[in-house]
């Protein structure tokens, strides 16, 4: 299977599965022979992909939240679709802004918050946290999808810090 194809598929096959976004992504990993470990990561590196004899592989940080760790999972598998063939190990950090690591972000929201999902949930009374709070993911994950999909919500206070403000505090 070619990228494109498997971008197709990661983004149209397993929409049923919208609410549960963990789910939706062992789902995934489980059909790509990905094998899962959650262990414990030096520092603030939220997962790694890695090939191992041959086998690719997640490690999510055991130190992070579990809705964290659920976008580092989101983005490593995003990274496997977009860059398997590019390197052996692509490691997460919410810190770094290249071009590969926004892709993966990019495709990791798209995986986590369909627009056909995501919509519905956002009525004029819902707030950011409360969506993401059900979804377990956090909140700078759903504000920077509705941001891609220029939602009025996206402009709502949140009460939660992103990796972006907090490195802009610095
Ligand atoms: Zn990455």
């Amino acid at each position: 299977m070619n990228r494109q194809q498997l971008i197709r598929l990661v983004l149209e096959d397993y929409q049923h599965l919208d609410h549960n976004p963990r789910k939706k992504l062992h789902a995934i990993a489980r059909d790509f022979g990905l094998e899962i470990y959650i262990e414990k990561l030096v520092g603030s590196c939220g997962g790694l992909l890695w090939k191992i004899l041959n086998r690719w592989c997640i490690v999510l940080n055991s130190q992070v939240p579990t809705h964290e760790q659920t976008f580092a999972f989101a983005h490593e598998l995003a990274h496997f679709v977009l860059h398997q063939s590019m390197a052996d190990q692509l490691s997460y950090f919410p810190e770094q802004t290249e071009s590969l690591e926004r892709q993966a972000n990019q495709l990791a929201l798209k995986i986590l918050l369909p627009k056909r999902a995501l919509l519905p949930l956002c009525n004029p009374g819902s707030s950011i946290h409360q969506i993401a709070s059900n979804l377990t993911l956090p909140s700078w994950v759903v504000r920077e999808r509705l941001t891609h999909l220029r939602h009025p919500l996206r402009n709502s206070p949140l009460q939660e810090s992103s990796p972006h403000l907090v490195k802009q505090s610095k």
